[in-house]
């Protein structure tokens, strides 16, 4: 059992503590719970603590106070409290609770409040099953996730293809918890994904996407990538890589290898390349390939600035092509943009998995790391109402000036503001 050592994760810890210190002076149970239990076992700092109890959401909130607390879920039991500093964080405090039956494939229709050990049934894996005592500092498994933890597997608690039906969401955060703490699928557990993998489809786009984010912006993206393809979940969450809905239409290894490569760690770039060879009507019309790149991520309800982020990453490929004999109008630019990083990441994980050497990407790396931000993207000379001062009209007249003396200036073709005023005065006259 780890304890933490930082300012920030001592205060978090400490507000954990002791909201299980009150409870348990009021006469209550209460334990740490769930992801924060498995993730002090395996000396990793928890996101966040949860409180599990005995006490009655009413209870709960009458012991903090209205005014400390937030009953985000009181119908689930669950209430949260707030920490007092920001760095304390806030610790939702759950009753121990059995639920109901479920209608939607992700919700249980009723919850009803019980012991501990009942409470643990209704939690998804045994790894994410345990309670811990912190003032004991003793760990409470009703499930047997202490030996899974050790065993490094991810098994259902329960019967598994039951537990994946009532909530369809659990096989993909099987997937993800499986990838980014390399560990295994219990075997009975991975036969039910392989099975009801087609279900996946009555989670909402939304909690697919964040999870399918989390698995991408980790550096096991490429163990989550397979595992997501061999139980059969990829082809449900993202149709759009199976040419013709065909299982064996899509270059998994190269997909693998690329991610496998990348530097960044990122969700957009790792999106970048799933999506890099999307398949298109025309693949070689590449107005029509990133139209599918763009429609695909709409689907999955992303933010316009990830979209945007994915769809330049992809559009700007060539533009690195032979970058070392590209105009330094068209190279810098590139080079100054806010994902060029990410470009060069994918750019080189590509080519790794292409079997090519990354000449372009290493070419670029160097340039920024000999090139200041400044002489990337300089002020720029004049700016329209210099045009104007000419007597040229408003209009597109003023825009392709403008454009060809910054590409003179990004060039090292003119230095200051009066041979940009001079280059300026000649392109008008003509
Ligand atoms: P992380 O926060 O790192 O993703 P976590 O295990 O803390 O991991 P949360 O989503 O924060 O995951 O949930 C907290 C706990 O609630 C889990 O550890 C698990 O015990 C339980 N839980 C969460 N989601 C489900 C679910 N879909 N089905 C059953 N139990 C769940
Ligand atoms: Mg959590």
């Amino acid at each position: 059992m780890t304890k933490p050592h930082s300012q920030f994760t001592i205060a978090r810890y400490e507000f954990a503590l002791s909201i299980v210190r009150q409870l348990r002076d009021a006469g209550f149970q209460s334990l740490w719970a769930g992801g924060c239990v498995r993730d002090q076992i395996l000396g990793k700092e928890p996101k966040d603590y949860d409180v599990a109890t005995d006490a009655t959401p009413a209870q709960v909130i009458q012991l903090f106070g209205e005014r400390r607390t937030v009953a985000i879920g009181a119908s689930f039991g669950v209430v949260m409290i707030p920490g007092t500093h920001r760095r304390q964080g806030q610790v939702e405090v759950a009753t121990f609770r059995s639920d109901g039956e479920y209608l939607d494939g992700r919700h249980p229709q009723s919850v009803r409040f019980c012991s501990a050990r009942e409470d643990a049934q209704r939690r998804d894996f045994t790894i994410n099953g345990m309670f811990f005592d912190p003032i004991s500092e003793t760990v409470i498994d009703y499930v047997g996730g202490t030996e899974d933890l050790n065993r490094k597997i991810v098994r259902a608690i329960g019967d598994p293809s039951a537990r994946f039906s009532e909530d369809k969401l659990r096989m993909l955060r099987a997937v993800r918890f499986a990838a980014t703490f390399q560990f295994h699928l219990d075997e009975a557990t991975e036969l039910a994904i392989d099975t009801l993998h087609h279900q996946i489809t009555q989670v909402s786009v939304e909690r697919i996407l964040q999870e399918l984010k989390r698995m991408l912006a980790h550096p096991t993206r490429h163990d989550a990538l397979a595992m997501l393809h061999s139980t059969g979940l990829l082809q449900q969450i993202l149709p759009e890589l199976f040419h013709d809905n065909s299982p064996v239409s899509i270059d998994i290894h190269f997909l693998q290898t690329a991610l496998r490569n990348l530097e960044s760690v990122h969700f957009e770039p790792a999106m970048a390349i799933l999506l890099s060879n999307l398949h298109a009507p025309d693949k070689t019309d590449s107005t029509a390939r990133l139209g599918a790149v763009r429609e695909t991520c709409r689907r999955l309800k992303m933010a316009n600035e990830e979209i945007e982020a994915i769809c330049w990453i992809l559009e700007s490929q060539r533009l690195l092509d032979h970058l070392v004999s590209k105009p330094l109008h068209v190279r810098k630019p590139l080079l100054a943009h806010r994902y060029a990083l990410q470009l060069l990441s994918v750019s080189s994980a590509l080519a790794a998995a292409r079997g090519l050497p990354a000449d372009d990407a290493a070419f670029a790396w160097h340039y920024l790391s000999t090139h200041a931000p400044e002489s990337l993207a300089p002020e720029p000379l004049i700016n329209g109402c210099d045009v104007m001062a000419l007597g040229i009209p408003e209009g597109p007249a003023i825009r392709n000036l403008l454009a060809t003396v910054r590409n003179a200036q990004l060039d090292e073709q003119i230095q200051d503001r009066d041979s940009a005023i001079k280059l300026l005065q000649s392109l008008a006259s003509r």
